[in-house]
């Protein structure tokens, strides 16, 4: 499954480094297109998720990373477990990430706002 990544702007819960290898995401163009804090998500081509830009000023949708400190808490057996962090779109352009504390997401890549696109 394709997917963007953003790079920097959120740091490990478990050991506090910073998470260098970036955040999985699905929103916008699905491109692999590689974003930072404050860039504008794109909305061209064919492959959008949603399909259309949603009118709301925010939107928040679930993204998947792992710690890059091999000495972190978070790795097990030689492999990192993935996290999940909620990356928030403010005016169409990436305001923030942080890591994800809700109830057990019900999809992966799951839009938690608008609530109207949760089923996508
Ligand atoms: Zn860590």
């Amino acid at each position: 499954m394709s997917f963007n990544t953003l790079e920097g702007g959120l740091v490990c819960p478990h050991c506090k480094a910073e998470i260098i290898s970036g955040v999985g995401f699905r929103l916008g163009t699905i491109a692999s297109l590689r974003y930072k804090i404050g860039d504008s998500l794109s909305w061209e081509g064919e492959n959008c998720r949603p399909a259309t830009r949603p009118q709301t000023k925010e939107i928040k949708t679930l993204g998947y990373y792992n710690c890059d400190n091999i000495k972190c808490s978070s790795w097990q057996d030689c492999y990192p477990d993935v996290q999940v962090a909620v990356v928030t779109v403010a005016n169409d352009k990436i305001a923030s990430v942080e890591p994800y504390q809700g109830p057990e997401p019900a999809k992966e890549f799951q839009i938690l706002e608008p609530a109207e696109l949760a089923a996508l």
